[in-house]
């Protein structure tokens, strides 16, 4: 166990320390007028951008410049097989098997497709559980899904809320749910790690909850690829979703993964929604057979991808690739853990850390309320240079990132934030 101390010396020891430091220099950081770098811990909203991406992107931009449609066969990476190039890299991240993976589309696009495959509701088992704070595109895909199925949200969308007084939900409270309703239950849907609370579910433990049941159990994963180590395949869970732009630094927008378990593949069953690019790619372009789909998650693709926004995702995962997330967690674990011993020397009855302290249940991110505190002191810490992100009513999300944040940005945010409380007092 390592023995923190609250001093600017401990964070710079820190960081020579660190066998990643050398990432940092990899990433653009936003500078503030005086060219200073902002204090960036908004990586768990908008990833920074590697600097490796402009190259890439321009790549493509050059061969589509000089071969036209002949890209597609002899760009320096082929344009027709470019989200193959991906697939092996993105399932390292969250853990599945090549072919249970793939990088396609947008985050609730994808979530719907996945729905259409997965959320195949009945006259008697028709709901979908999802936590009560869950990311609001999550619950309006889940509440149209079922508009769309012809059932009530109001009867069919299970929100799991935690105790009076708690912000986060409990394990034995998730488990309580699954036992007295899942023989209701089509789908279990959870964000992990909550965007609001940082919370991270054990996917394995609710997969079995749920599987015990007869549900159907899928998370989504935009705050979880890239930052916390999910191991899809092992977990058993049916289906997952992740966004790149946030921990993954694929910019804004960016393509979103999909993840299927393998047992869900090649299974004549299971509807879809399909479009060319999830046929057989041998005949692909014979274009009159009857579709015929892919073994892969690749099935599940609709149009060819948009191969720019494919480089930005690849040159990120090309750094994950060499870091690896056992590595990447490690420091993780050493930094948040930095983060919150900070904070609480500013006073647990002042700053609350809302995420479970325990690593096992979060990720690089911690979730704070301060009290009485409104909007005007995340604008003061915004003033002195951090860049952090506000929910109201008053929670402040911070996420170091451990491919670019360091200890001094962590000591850096705590001294801003302690030196922005002390002037509220005042006042
Ligand atoms: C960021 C995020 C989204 C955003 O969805 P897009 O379709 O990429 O705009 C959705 N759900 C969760 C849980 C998120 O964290």
């Amino acid at each position: 166990m390592i023995q923190y101390k609250n001093d600017l010396e401990f964070a710079v020891e820190m960081d020579v320390r660190d066998p990643l430091k050398d990432y940092r220099s990899k990433f653009h950081l936003p500078l503030q007028a005086d060219g200073k770098p902002y204090v960036y811990l908004c990586g768990n909203s908008l990833g920074l951008q590697p600097k490796s991406t402009a190259e890439a992107i321009q790549q493509e931009l050059t061969d589509w410049q000089n071969l036209g449609v002949e890209g597609h066969f002899h760009a320096k990476n082929p344009w027709l097989p470019y989200h193959e190039f991906l697939t092996e890299a993105m399932a390292r991240v969250v853990g599945g098997k090549p072919e249970e993976v793939v990088v396609m589309n947008t985050l609730t696009a994808n979530l719907h497709f996945v729905l259409v495959s997965f959320y195949r509701p009945t006259a008697t088992r028709n709901k979908i559980i999802i936590e009560a704070d869950a990311f609001p595109s999550d619950k309006y895909a889940a509440e149209s899904q079922i508009r769309f199925h012809g059932f009530d949200p109001k009867e069919c969308l299970i929100e799991l809320r935690a105790r009076e007084g708690e912000v986060c939900l409990r394990p034995e409270d998730i488990e309580a749910v699954i036992a007295a309703e899942g023989q209701n239950v089509a789908t279990i849907l959870l964000g992990n790690t909550n965007y609001y609370t940082g919370q991270y579910f054990n996917i394995k433990q609710i997969t079995e909850w749920g599987h015990a049941q007869g549900c159907m159990v899928g998370f989504d994963c935009a705050h979880g690829a890239g930052n916390v180590d999910l191991q899809l395949h092992d977990s058993g869970c049916d289906f997952a979703v992740w966004c790149n732009y946030k921990y993954l630094n694929s910019g804004p927008g960016g393509m979103g993964g999909v993840f299927i378990n393998e047992r869900h593949l090649n299974d004549p069953s299971i509807p879809r929604f399909e479009g060319w690019w999830g046929h057989n790619k041998e005949t692909r372009f014979k274009m009159r057979d009857a579709f015929e789909p892919m073994p892969t998650a690749e099935a599940w693709q609709l149009s060819n991808p948009p191969i720019m926004a494919l480089a930005a995702v690849w040159s990120s995962l090309k750094i994950f690739d060499e870091v690896g997330m056992p590595a990447l967690r490690k420091k993780a674990k050493l930094l948040t853990g930095y983060l919150e011993f900070l904070l609480h020397h500013l006073g647990e009855d002042l700053v609350n850390v809302v995420t479970p302290s325990d690593p096992q249940q979060r990720g690089s991110q911690l979730s704070i309320q301060v009290k009485n505190a409104d909007k005007r002191l995340f604008d003061a810490i915004t003033e002195a240079g951090v860049i952090a992100d506000w929910r109201e009513p008053d929670v402040i999300r911070v996420a170091p990132v451990a491919l670019y944040n360091s200890f001094e940005d962590v000591y850096r945010f705590y001294e801003i934030l302690k030196f922005a409380l002390s002037k509220i007092k005042e006042a």
